[in-house]
């Protein structure tokens, strides 16, 4: 889940060491590049001419580190620059940062990695144009689903069904929209659906007229360019691709990279969770709500009595899922909302971040003294707890 809250940076004093430097590295190359897309679009630039203020006093900081541990400076912002292609391990200065994210570049082919996208997050100004469409695809998508729930609970049912919808479809067909636009019906003044408003934010429209042959991933959906190209979805190494036919009328809709990012590829753990829990050997003693009280938690598990006439609330978990790259990072900005009450609360990962050594005790390390209470836990052992849960609650 990736929460407004979450955007909402800690300040300067909270992190005076290299995830800072890190931070204000990974929010100025976020600057950098969005001034050369808009360069690349012919759009003028919005800049001062300078690099990025954040980039700079990164630049400074290391100056200071390379002073502390006696080596050379780096020459100048295209050396820095250079190196952000390379492993943070393999940089002249040494970073304090874990074994983990040392072994991370910021720079992946030219855009951001996965760990400084994260870490753009702990940048004391955030200033990242794909974290700006995300807010506003958040926004789209609150909109929609109060524009077609009215009711508090349906408007929650509402939001989880489009929410899903962004999670288990990376492209859609203006055919798909369509069907879609008879479930979500509210539009607005000028007759278009709040549905649609949403997909035009999430989503690239590209001409395309009659059947289409579509290369996608087998394990997360996501659109790849060819057999021969390897998914970029974290968890989905050795997935294989295969091709699906679509039928257009004149447009298919495919996701932006801010959604894939940040909205469809966390949230295929959500839906796994979901998927099992909701599954019929279970929903007779566990009531599971996806995203309750408007995206407070990713999922709400309530055990049932099964004697009286079953809805009688026993025990409630709440689970927040989260697939992160750096188990450090995500540590310093998890925080667990409060206004939701739960007997148990649950840091959930998915699998492939759990079995990568080090991460859950560099997170666990991270979390100490900042949240109590939390269980940190892979998908899988979350599913045992709640089956074995059921099952004792219910002799
Ligand atoms: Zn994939």
């Amino acid at each position: 889940m990736v929460t407004e809250s979450e955007h909402t940076a800690p300040g300067a004093g909270q992190v005076a060491d290299d995830y800072l430097t890190l931070a204000l590295l990974a929010s100025g190359l976020a600057s950098m590049l969005r001034r050369r897309e808009r360069a690349g679009a012919g759009q003028p630039d919005d800049g001062d001419g300078l690099l990025p203020a954040a980039w700079r006093t990164a630049f400074g900081r290391l100056w200071w580190r390379c002073h502390e541990q006696g080596v050379a400076p780096l020459g100048n912002d295209l050396d820095l620059l250079a190196l952000c292609a390379h492993p943070l391990a393999a940089w002249p200065v040494a970073l304090s940062l874990s074994d983990q994210d040392l072994q991370s570049s910021l720079l992946v082919d030219g855009e951001l990695s996965g760990l400084a996208e994260q870490s753009t997050r702990l940048a004391p100004s955030v200033d990242v144009e794909s974290e700006w469409i995300e807010n506003r695809v958040y926004e789209a998508l609150r909109t929609a689903a109060s524009e077609n729930g009215g009711e508090d609970g349906e408007t929650d049912r509402a939001y989880a069904a489009l929410r899903r919808l962004l999670i288990d479809r990376p492209f859609l067909t203006d055919r798909d929209l369509k069907k879609l636009e008879r479930q979500f019906r509210a539009a607005d003044r000028h007759g278009t659906t709040y549905l649609r408003r949403l997909i035009e934010m999430a989503y690239v429209a590209r001409p395309a007229q009659g059947p289409q042959v579509i290369i996608r991933c087998v394990g997360c959906g996501n659109i790849l360019a060819d057999h021969d190209s390897r998914c970029a979805t974290p968890g989905c190494v050795d997935q294989p691709a295969e091709s699906v036919t679509v039928t257009p009328l004149a447009a298919i809709f495919e996701q932006h990279r801010a959604t894939r990012r940040f909205v469809h590829d966390p949230g295929l753990v959500e839906a796994r969770i979901l998927d099992r829990l909701s599954a019929s050997d279970l929903s007779r003693r566990v009531r599971v709500t996806a995203y309750p009280a408007l995206d407070t938690l990713d999922v709400l598990i309530e055990f049932l009595r099964l004697d009286g006439d079953g809805t009688d609330v026993v025990e409630t978990w709440g689970v927040d899922a989260k697939d992160q790259t750096s188990p450090r990072l995500l540590g310093r900005m998890f925080r667990w909302p409060d206004t939701l009450p739960c007997d148990r609360h649950f840091l959930v990962l998915p699998h492939h971040r759990a079995r990568q050594i080090g991460y859950i005790a560099d997170l666990k390390a991270e979390l100490e003294g900042r949240t109590d209470g939390v269980e940190v836990v892979d998908e899988k052992r979350l599913v045992a707890l709640v089956t074995d849960r059921a099952r004792r609650l219910g002799r």
